[in-house]
């Protein structure tokens, strides 16, 4: 857990100075994967795993960033910023800085200390929290402020355009708007969400994996090209089809002969997924968790048959979980090929289920999992 007293000496005695300190959470996303992109729907909720920004004006015009996690400081100048990433975490940062820079914004020199508890690559979104902290931080020194949706927007720029990674906005957008104890159904389009709450008696238990995937990585791309590809044949016969959130599976069924088979699929899934993550806000809504349960298993069988986005070690430790008690629904969350799953248990047997899941998936693959019993956690905040 992290400690803002500790983080805020650290701060000190590095730079010398107080700091202003910002927190901005990671998520997990308890249904609709891979929709963000096509303008669709997505279901996720904020979790007790942060990053923590603390910052300091500087006389000199440099902008100082130190990572905790890494132990090491990047040195920039503020009148001449870099004009894209370097392909190295302070990536995240700059890029955040640059967005704002590109606003208008004139960039003062600052010292930042980033510290951060998401697994890194996980799935979890630690980039987002990294750049949601990082931006009330910065914003704080600005005197400036954005609606929570603006933020969420220069965050994901951020990421798309100077880190080079070609994230949906969900990330960005949980972690500033997220409201304790809900998930959050975001229309990616509109940008219109919803809150649904998550009842007092059950766990977010997330199940890492402990295989890394990359959001820059060539699968995450490829998927993502197919399911446009499809979107791109439909759109031919329908010109009102942009993204494949204006899509229908009646339409797969009438052109989906023209796709590549691949591409088909992915897009099979993509207009799947947002029919199950709407009704799996309404199920949550209704307080209907044997529903919720049952589209998340149907989600996951959507994503590892059709889209092809996990792994064995996902599509086991989701079937590991099935007949453990306590459990209502478990899927593969995230950009895929590896990260966490999450499941959705009953807060009374979440221990005895985090352990039993672990046993058996350490018997199956002799790799110890990291496996967190969250809650659902409120947006990005300034501490005081
Ligand atoms: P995910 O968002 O699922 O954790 P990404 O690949 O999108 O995975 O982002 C992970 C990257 O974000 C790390 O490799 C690192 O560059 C950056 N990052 C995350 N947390 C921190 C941190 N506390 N300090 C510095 N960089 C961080
Ligand atoms: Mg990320």
């Amino acid at each position: 857990m992290h400690d803002p007293v500790a983080f805020r000496s650290m701060h000190s005695s590095r730079f010398g100075a107080e700091p202003a300190v910002f927190v901005g959470p990671g998520r997990v996303n308890i249904i609709g994967e891979h929709t963000d992109y096509a303008e669709g729907f997505v279901m996720p909720a904020a979790i007790n795993f942060a990053c923590l920004a603390g910052i300091t004006p500087r006389a000199d015009g440099k902008i100082v960033i130190y990572s905790e996690n890494y132990g090491e400081e990047k040195s920039f100048d503020a009148a001449a910023l870099p004009a894209q990433g370097s392909r190295n975490w302070s990536d995240y940062p700059m890029g955040v800085v640059s967005i704002l820079a590109g606003e208008g914004h004139k960039i003062p020199g600052f010292s930042l200390s980033l510290w951060g508890d998401v697994p890194l690559g996980s799935g979890l979104s630690s980039s987002a929290s990294v750049e949601v902290a990082t931006a009330l931080a910065v914003l704080s020194l600005l005197n400036a402020s954005f609606p929570g949706p603006v933020l969420a927007r220069l965050c994901q720029r951020a990421e798309n355009e100077f880190v080079g990674a070609n994230c949906g906005i969900m990330d960005q957008f949980i972690s500033i708007n997220a409201r304790e104890d809900h998930a959050l159904l975001l229309d990616c389009r509109t940008l219109e969400y919803k809150l649904a709450p998550i009842p007092d008696h059950v766990a977010l238990v997330i199940a890492n994996t402990m295989v890394k995937h990359s959001v820059a990585g060539g699968d995450y791309k490829t998927r993502r090209a197919e399911s446009e590809a499809a979107c791109a044949i439909i759109a031919s016969h329908r010109p009102g089809v942009t993204f494949l959130r204006d899509a229908t599976l009646e339409d797969l069924d009438k052109w989906g002969s023209e796709m590549a088979p691949k591409s088909l699929l992915r897009a099979r899934h993509v207009i799947s997924e947002n029919l199950r993550t709407v009704a799996c806000c309404d199920a949550l809504l209704r307080g209907d968790l044997a529903e919720v349960g049952r589209l998340m298993a149907e989600a996951h069988t959507s994503y590892s048959k059709d889209f092809e986005g996990s792994c064995v070690e996902a599509d086991a430790m989701v079937a590991l979980a099935q007949d453990l008690s306590g459990l209502i629904g478990a899927r593969l969350t995230g950009g895929g090929f590896g990260g966490c799953t999450v499941n959705l248990v009953e807060r009374s047997q979440a221990a005895a289920f985090a352990d039993a899941l672990g046993a058996r998936y350490t018997a199956q693959f002799g790799i110890v999992p990291d496996i967190h019993i969250c809650h659902a956690s409120g947006g990005a905040h300034p501490i005081v």
